[in-house]
């Protein structure tokens, strides 16, 4: 192969998003992610549970495997919030990598790990909810660390989303950095079970510049990218606006964007379990959220201008 051609074939996977390890490329990785935190053992990772700490110590280590640095002191953020009377303890994992440009610009990647735990008798595993978020996050975070982004990336592995985003809203109340730097905050939150093939983007609604954003997105992904689900025209029963950890960042004041699926027949139910998860679209799903992740990243900027901030 001619020098020419490697270059060639070196821009043509960078294109795709593909830069990188062949784990995470393949998504092989990442679906031995969801299958780690939604085993059994993990109990539903419900905030609080023994099946957390587990679900916490596989995401430390990937932390560390990946080569991530802490955005607060240490990766772990704990808040405290009350559910009626009751204060309980929550705990959000947030990492960095660090941007190889002058911009002081931020882009924040944020998924939830807890889920519902055990309910009457039955454990609710979450491999799609939102195990695969949390997958798609460390495989944006491991083809970021390899060929590093242009902004400081901030990842958010947020506890607590089951109960009324309280792990997002702590790191909102609390960020590692002014709110005022963070250009765009990128959601993912079920990523893995859809029977057409389907991704939505969610934001656009709220914030028209990024309509032209998620239609160039969608033309470089291997899923079929919808935009909606936040607005006029309806394209389900329901608005997405305040249903996941966007929602913190929403009332922040803070542009997001929210990749997920439409809800399906295992949506909190104990049947999200792993053995469910379509492997192919999965994969699809990850390289979607990494090309999304890159082109944010190189639009930071521009995306900032015209978000007026
Ligand atoms: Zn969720």
């Amino acid at each position: 192969m001619s020098r020419f051609s490697k270059i060639a074939v070196a821009a043509a996977l960078a294109a795709a998003g593909l830069v990188g390890a062949p784990a995470w490329a393949a998504g092989e990785q990442a679906l031995r992610d969801v299958e780690i935190l939604s085993t059994d053992t993990m109990a539903g990772r419900a905030v609080g549970s023994p099946g957390s700490a587990l679900a916490r110590a596989h995401i430390l280590k990937r932390f560390a495997q990946i080569g991530l640095k802490p955005a607060y002191g240490s990766f772990e953020q704990p808040f405290a919030f009350q559910v009626g009377t009751e204060t309980r303890t929550g705990t959000n994992l947030v990492s960095q990598v660090a941007g190889t440009g002058q911009s002081d610009q931020v882009l924040v990647i944020s998924a939830h790990y807890d889920h519902l735990g055990i309910r009457k008798g039955e454990i609710h595993n979450g491999a799609d909810d939102n195990a695969s978020g949390v997958a798609a996050l460390l495989a944006i975070a491991e083809a970021l660390a390899e060929t590093p982004p242009r902004h400081r990336v901030i990842f958010a592995v947020v506890d607590a989303e089951e109960v009324g985003h309280r792990g997002s809203g702590a790191f909102v109340a609390r960020p590692p950095v002014p709110l005022a730097k963070i250009a765009l905050a990128l959601n993912l939150d079920m990523l893995s079970k859809n029977a057409k093939g389907e991704l939505y983007a969610s934001g656009g609604h709220h914030f028209p510049w990024l309509k032209p954003r998620l239609t160039a997105l969608a033309g470089k992904v291997p899923v079929s990218l919808k935009q909606g689900h936040d607005g006029p025209p309806w394209t389900g029963d329901d608005d997405w606006t305040e249903q996941s950890d966007h929602a913190a960042f929403h009332h922040a004041g803070v542009p997001w964007v929210y990749l997920g699926v439409e809800d399906h027949a295992e949506y909190h139910r104990p049947t999200d379990d792993f053995a469910t998860v379509p492997r192919d679209f999965f994969t699809r799903s990850v390289r979607t959220a990494i090309i999304a992740a890159r082109q944010f990243d190189e639009d930071l900027d521009a995306i900032s201008r015209e978000a007026g901030r």
